[in-house]
C-alpha cells in the first residue's frame, strides 16, 4: 500500500536542504539567491568573472526555516515501505559544516524537536509493526558501521553485544543487534558514537571524513500465509564532499581526501546510471557501493539529501554539490 504511493514518485529521488545561515559570518551575504517549492537558485560566477546565477530543480527545496519534523514527514511514507519489504537507501551528501549529521541524527543538545531521520525513522518502524502485530510478526535488526579509507569497522563492536549470523547481510562479521522500542535504538546510538570517537583519537574530526551508515534490517512473517519477507534501510551520513587542495594537503591527509572523492564519484555514478536506466550499474568501484548493492537499483528506493551551506564563502562548494546532485536526480 505505502509502495504504490511511492511507485508513483519514483525510485530515486532528490532533497535539497539548506542550513540557516550562521551569525558573524559573510557580512551576511549569502550565496543562496531564491529558494522555491522545487528550485534553488545560486551564485554562479561566469568565465569572464561576472556574477551570474544558476538554476536546479529537484523533487524538493527545504528552506533554512524548515524544521526536523517537515523533513522528516517526505521520508516517512518510503520508510513504511521497508515494513512491506522495500530496500530503502538514504543518503546525507554535502560539504562538512553543512548540515548532514544535523539532518539525520540532530543537534549535539538531542531534544525531541531535534531528533533527525534516524531516530524518527526507527521510531516508525516501530510504531507501525505494533499496529499491525495481529496480521505480521516483525523483527528489526540494527547495524552500525563506519567506512573510512575505503575499510570498514563496526561501531557496535562490543563484547556485550551477541553476535548474530543472518543471511543477506552484506558484512557477515558487523554485529546484528534486534531492537524493540527506540531507547533501545538511543542506547545503540550512543555507543556508536563512543566508537566512533574511540576510533578517532588519533585525528580530528574523522567523522567529517569517514562515512557512517545505520543499516535497519526487518524481517517480517504473515501470520496467516506464513510467508517470511525481509526489507531493509541504509541511513548513511556521507562523508564531507568539499574538495581538497591537492597542493595544500600531503601524507593521511591526502590519501583520505582521495579515498573520499572516489567512493564519493562512485556513488554518483551507481545513482545516475540508475537514474538514466543504464544496463551497467558500476558497483564494484568502491566499498560504500558494494555493500549497499542489494539496496540500489532494482525495486530498491533511494533518497539523497542534498545539503547546501548558504554562507557566501561557500559559493564554489554549494555549486559543486548542486551540480553532483543534478547528475543523481531524475526530475
Ligand atoms: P555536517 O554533518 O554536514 O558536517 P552538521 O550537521 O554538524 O554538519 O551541522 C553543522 C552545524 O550547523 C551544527 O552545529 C548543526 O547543529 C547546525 N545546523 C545544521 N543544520 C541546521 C538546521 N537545519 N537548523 C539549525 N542548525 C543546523
Ligand atoms: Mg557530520
Amino acid at each position: 500500500l505505502y509502495n504504490q504511493v511511492q511507485d508513483l514518485k519514483g525510485n530515486i529521488r532528490v532533497y535539497c536542504r539548506v542550513r540557516p545561515q550562521f551569525g558573524g559570518q559573510s557580512n551576511g551575504l549569502s550565496c543562496v539567491d531564491n529558494i522555491e517549492d522545487r528550485t534553488i537558485t545560486v551564485l554562479a560566477p561566469t568565465k569572464n568573472g561576472k556574477e551570474g546565477r544558476k538554476s536546479f530543480t529537484f523533487n524538493k527545496i527545504f528552506s533554512p526555516s524548515a524544521t526536523q519534523a517537515e523533513v522528516f514527514s517526505d521520508t516517512q511514507p518510503l520508510i513504511r515501505s521497508v515494513l512491506d519489504g522495500y530496500n530503502v537507501c538514504i543518503f546525507a551528501y554535502g560539504q562538512t559544516g553543512s548540515g548532514k549529521t544535523h539532518t539525520m541524527s540532530g543537534p549535539k543538545e538531542l531534544t525531541e524537536e531535534g531528533l533527525g531521520v534516524n531516530y524518527r525513522a526507527l521510531g516508525d518502524l516501530f510504531e507501525i509493526s505494533n499496529q499491525r502485530k495481529e496480521t505480521i510478526s516483525y523483527e528489526i535488526l540494527v547495524q552500525m558501521l563506519e567506512i573510512y579509507n575505503e575499510q570498514v569497522k563496526d561501531l557496535l563492536a562490543t563484547d556485550d553485544i551477541r553476535n548474530s549470523s543472518q543471511n543477506g547481510i552484506n558484512v557477515p562479521d558487523a554485529n546484528l543487534v534486534r531492537v524493540s522500542s527506540t531507547s533501545d535504538v538511543m542506547n545503540l546510538m550512543n555507543l556508536g558514537q563512543k566508537n566512533r570517537t574511540v576510533f578517532s583519537t588519533a585525528m580530528n574530526d574523522r567523522s567529517s571524513r569517514s562515512h557512517s551508515c545505520l543499516t535497519v534490517h526487518v524481517q517480517g512473517k504473515d501470520l496467516t500465509s506464513g510467508n517470511v519477507f525481509h526489507g531493509s534501510m541504509h541511513l548513511v551520513d556521507l562523508a564531507g564532499s568539499e574538495r581538497v587542495d591537492k597542493s595544500e594537503v600531503t601524507g593521511d591527509r591526502l590519501k583520505e581526501a582521495q579515498h573520499i572523492n572516489k567512493s564519493l564519484a562512485a556513488l554518483g555514478d551507481v545513482i545516475a546510471s540508475l537514474a538514466s536506466k543504464s544496463s551497467h550499474v558500476p558497483y564494484r568501484n568502491s566499498k560504500l557501493t558494494q555493500l549497499l548493492q542489494d539496496s540500489l537499483g532494482g525495486q530498491a528506493k533511494t533518497l539523497m539529501f542534498v545539503h547546501i551551506a548558504p554562507e557566501y564563502e561557500a559559493h564554489g562548494e554549494t555549486l559543486s554539490t548542486l551540480k553532483f546532485a543534478e547528475r543523481v536526480a531524475t526530475v
